[in-house]
């Protein structure tokens, strides 16, 4: 039956809707297809996942999300838009888009909550929520419930909308109808592959993550390395190149999420706030944001490799 006139499928995603939600899908809850699986396990295998050592672990969870939720039928995949109508001045010391606003886990969370709370409510079946908590595929999931593709800059791409989405997830005991996967590509774009500056991207939609300048400034611990500073530009959070370039984003519209917007102080935030800011103004600033994620020695760190960049570029 398809989805439209299956009753709870109907209301689940006029329920997603409502809390703010812009794409959902629904895909049967199984194994990942051997194919991506084997992608994975290569990328693996070649080190490409850098310094997230995270993401080798509870493979065979990652492989089937049945593993995840006894019992479990369907994945429910959801997209929200997080683009600002307010964005940085270019010369500010550039954070990514994603984490302008107050932290997704959060923001995405609380409403997932919500929609589970709804599906429990209304069919007794058990759900469990995954916003980047859970080892499962998000993008594959989301591709397989047909929300979107994985693009060659390795983002899910809505169709029409762009990547600026965060993606969650509700697995459930209920059996809901799967939507289409989605089939499109890139086609023979190649725009986000000139765009990096670190040459993190190979083509295949897989990024190195030992190169990709979101992982180093984000997740690194410790120096980065040397060639770094000079790759980042003015970006001292994370990296939107390769999204910044895609022309699936040219139509980007801003979020109706009043959480994901910026505040004046963000936007006011400057490399000499960076360099001096203290513990307690960081925790004041990102008292719920992402950036708490590489905290202020991470943050500091980032700003000192562009300074270096910068006054080494100044003296050739
Ligand atoms: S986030 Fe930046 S460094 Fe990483 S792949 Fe995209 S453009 Fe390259
Ligand atoms: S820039 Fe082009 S190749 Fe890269 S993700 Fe966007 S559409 Fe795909």
């Amino acid at each position: 039956m398809p989805a439209a006139a299956h009753p709870i499928a109907h209301r689940i995603k006029a329920q997603a809707a409502s809390l703010g939600f812009d794409a959902v899908g629904f895909a049967e809850a199984r194994a990942v297809e051997p194919a991506a699986r084997q992608c994975y396990e290569r990328w693996l295998a070649q080190g490409r996942h850098g310094c997230m050592a995270w993401a080798g672990r509870h493979n065979d969870v990652r492989d089937d999300p049945r593993l995840l939720l006894d019992g479990a039928q369907s994945v429910i995949m959801l997209a929200m838009n997080y683009y600002p109508a307010f964005r940085q001045p270019a010369d500010a010391p550039q954070f990514a888009t994603y984490a302008y606003g107050r932290d997704y886990h959060e923001v995405v969370r609380e409403r997932l909550h919500r929609l589970a709370a709804f599906i429990t409510e209304a069919t007794g079946c058990a759900c469990r929520c995954c916003v980047d908590t859970a080892p499962l595929r998000e993008r594959y999931w989301a591709q397989q419930a047909g929300i979107g593709f994985v693009g060659v800059n390795n983002q899910l791409i809505v169709p029409g909308r762009g990547s600026y989405f965060f993606l969650g997830a509700v697995i459930t005991t209920l059996a809901l109808p799967p939507d289409a996967p989605c089939t499109l590509s890139c086609g023979q774009c190649g725009e986000c592959l000139a765009a990096c500056p670190a040459q993190a991207l190979d083509g295949t939609g897989a990024v190195d993550a030992r190169r990709c300048l979101s992982c180093l400034t984000i997740e690194l611990r410790g120096p980065l390395p040397a060639w770094a500073g000079q790759a980042m530009g003015n970006r001292v959070y994370g990296c939107d190149a390769c999204q910044q370039c895609c022309p699936h984003n040219r139509q980007a519209t801003a979020t109706t999420i009043d959480e994901l917007q910026p505040t004046a102080e963000f936007l006011r935030l400057t490399a000499a706030d960076i360099r001096q800011m203290t513990p307690t103004e960081f925790s004041h600033l990102f008292a719920h944001s992402a950036v708490r994620r590489t905290k202020l020695t991470g943050l500091q760190r980032n700003q000192a490799a562009i300074d270096h960049a910068t006054a080494i570029g100044q003296e050739q």
